[in-house]
């Protein structure tokens, strides 16, 4: 199975795509995870998508499609993917449909999750993630259960996006509505788009994006 999850900064695509992976082994491909392992290994792509995303622009088609290819490439066999954050333009829903139809695969559910805008900065602003395993906290909304401890694997080391403030976030919020929300036509046209209230709590949108799973 390999899942779209479509949404602006902070809708929740990242804690959903984690949670899925726990469930059903299903590979969070997020192409902002990827860019930020290039920026911090300092690789050509790195040096390149440092600045574009500190502003909260965009990073060129090409460059992200490339990585998408190979890390579906680095998946087993038969394993589904959830792609996250990506696609975010045309050209790039062009590209993802060629990168499945060379590797025999194909898209079989692209899942929106509908967010009220004003939300988003609380959201974004209160992110954290545990510096070991990535898990992902909110400061208000999902906190560890004992503080300074993660959930998962036990670390006491947290960090924050040096995007994830409100002024970078706005810039990410009109690039979502002016080059993603276009694309969902695109979908929309093939059959394969569902809408989830991204407002309701974790759990029940984890419970929605299930019962999509389960209905094949
Ligand atoms: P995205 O990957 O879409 O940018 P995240 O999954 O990182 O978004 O979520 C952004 C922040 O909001 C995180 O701190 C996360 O814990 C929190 N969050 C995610 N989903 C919800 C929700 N349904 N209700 C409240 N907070 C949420
Ligand atoms: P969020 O889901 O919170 O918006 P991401 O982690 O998906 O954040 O992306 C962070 C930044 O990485 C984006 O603001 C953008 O600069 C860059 N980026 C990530 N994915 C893409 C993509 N598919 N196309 C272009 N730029 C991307
Ligand atoms: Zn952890």
């Amino acid at each position: 199975m390999n899942i779209i999850l479509l949404g602006p900064p902070g809708a929740g695509k990242g804690t959903q795509a984690q949670r899925l992976f726990d469930r059903h082994g299903l590979r969070q491909l997020s192409t902002g995870d990827m860019l930020r392992a290039a920026v911090k290994a300092e690789t050509p792509v790195g040096l390149q998508a440092k600045a574009v995303m500190a502003a909260g622009e965009l990073v060129s088609d090409a460059i992200v499609s490339a990585l998408i290819g190979d890390e579906l490439d680095a998946l087993g066999p038969g394993q589904g993917a959830i792609f996250d954050g990506y696609p975010r333009t045309a050209p790039q829903a062009d590209a993802l449909d060629a990168i499945l139809a060379e590797r025999g695969l194909r898209l079989d559910h692209v899942i929106e999750l509908d967010v009220d805008e004003d939300a988003l900065v609380e959201r974004i602003t209160g992110r954290f993630t545990c510096a070991a395993c990535g898990k992902g906290y909110h400061d208000r909304f999902e906190q560890p259960v004992v503080a300074g401890t993660c959930d998962k694997c036990g670390g006491h080391d947290f960090k924050r996006r040096p995007d994830d403030n409100e002024l970078t976030v706005r810039t990410r919020m009109a690039e979502y509505r002016a080059k993603t929300a276009p694309i969902l036509p695109i979908y929309e046209a093939r059959g394969i788009v569902s809408h989830i209230d991204g407002m309701a709590p974790i759990d029940t949108v984890t419970a929605a994006i299930e019962a999509i799973i389960a209905a094949g």
